[in-house]
């Protein structure tokens, strides 16, 4: 009854190797649900690796991954002075990360010579410090704590390389030998480095490594049961009508994040207008699912259950046995699994 992550571990090892040796200074990012293959998974795979930090979304994910990765690890949200105060062990090898200058006096207030970076706000406009505060933080922050650098977290949209340029500027203007950066290419990243040759340069990845090769990972769901549907004959928790072909019900539901996004493609009234239009399946109000038949998307019958989802199969589609895979695209960040089999 279930939704599983299946990686080709050979392929997926490749890959991390591959992206590892390409990039001098990674820093692995192990948050969240662990791009869908698990937080502790993904520390061992970075002690494997051989890097000497990690970087981990929130302070509550730290206990996952400090007993299976030996490094330091750096704390991506940063530091709010409702953070709890660390265990001693943790307090040597975590970096917090600094985005309002108040806070570092809360933080030194608290814990003798915190290891921290200073965030430079970028064109995200999320977490930072401008300019101005990370010259005037610098100073205090090389007096009260440990400082590894200033960190920059760039949007996804690429061609980022002529703001990082611009950001570096202040951080040689607040003598940071160490910038901690994010979504750069390998070519922008050596380019940088070039530009700034006495800086050494740290790439904070997490897509393009764990999740970098899809070719090595499949996720799949079980055909639980067939029916055929005669039209006019009503189903599913809305008792609609008016379709028939065969309803499938397959494992995966809302509780594996299951169909809470919106389905690429036709969603837009527009959209829907054209296909009601060409008198698809959509003019019963059904969406396409994330769940693949024979290389076709197939739709929902209805919106998915907690943890099963019906699927409508127009006329002349070939019928899956009961038992028989079916391919799921989900957004592995958005999914929970089952399990995750490594190979
Ligand atoms: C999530 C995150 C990353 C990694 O992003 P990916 O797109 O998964 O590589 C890097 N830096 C920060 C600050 C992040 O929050």
């Amino acid at each position: 009854m279930s939704l599983d992550l299946i990686v080709d571990g050979e392929r997926w090892r490749a890959h991390l190797r591959t992206v590892a040796s390409s990039t001098p200074g990674l820093v692995p990012v192990a948050k969240g649900n662990g791009y869908g293959l698990g937080l502790g998974r993904l520390a061992r795979r970075a002690e494997w690796l051989g890097v000497d930090t990690l970087a981990v979304g929130t302070y509550d994910e730290l206990p996952e991954v400090a007993s299976r990765f030996p490094g330091s690890l750096l704390v991506l949200t940063p530091w709010r002075p409702w953070v709890a105060p660390l265990a001693p062990d943790l307090q040597r090898r975590v970096i917090h990360t600094i985005s309002r200058p108040a806070d570092l006096g809360a933080l030194t207030a608290r814990q003798q010579a915190p290891r921290v970076v200073l965030e430079r706000m970028t064109s995200m406009r999320r977490h930072g410090l401008s300019a101005a505060e990370l010259w005037d933080t610098a100073p205090i922050a090389r007096r009260r704590a440990r400082i590894e650098g200033v960190t920059i977290h760039l949007p996804m949209t690429g061609g980022n390389l002529a703001e990082a340029r611009r950001l570096m500027d202040d951080v040689v203007g607040a003598e940071a030998s160490t910038v901690w950066i994010s979504h750069l290419t390998l070519d922008e990243l050596r380019s940088l480095q070039a530009a700034y040759p006495d800086i050494t340069i740290r790439p904070r990845v997490g897509t393009g490594l764990w999740l970098g090769d899809r070719g090595a990972l499949s996720v799949t769901a079980k055909v639980l049961d067939v029916h055929p549907l005669s039209r006019g004959e009503s189903y599913g928790y809305r008792q609609r009508h008016g379709a028939s072909g065969h309803l499938v019900i397959a494992s995966g539901g809302t509780a594996h994040g299951i169909g809470l996004a919106a389905p690429s493609g036709d969603a837009g009234l527009r959209g829907r207008a054209a296909v009601a239009a060409k008198g698809g399946l959509e003019t019963l109000g059904v969406l396409r699912s994330p769940y693949v038949l024979d290389g076709k998307p197939l739709h929902f019958a209805e919106p998915p259950h907690m943890q099963a989802s019906m699927l409508l199969l127009p006329r002349g589609t070939r019928v899956p046995e009961v038992g028989e895979k079916l391919d799921v695209r989900v957004r592995y960040t958005a999914t929970t699994f089952d399990s995750v089999t490594v190979s």
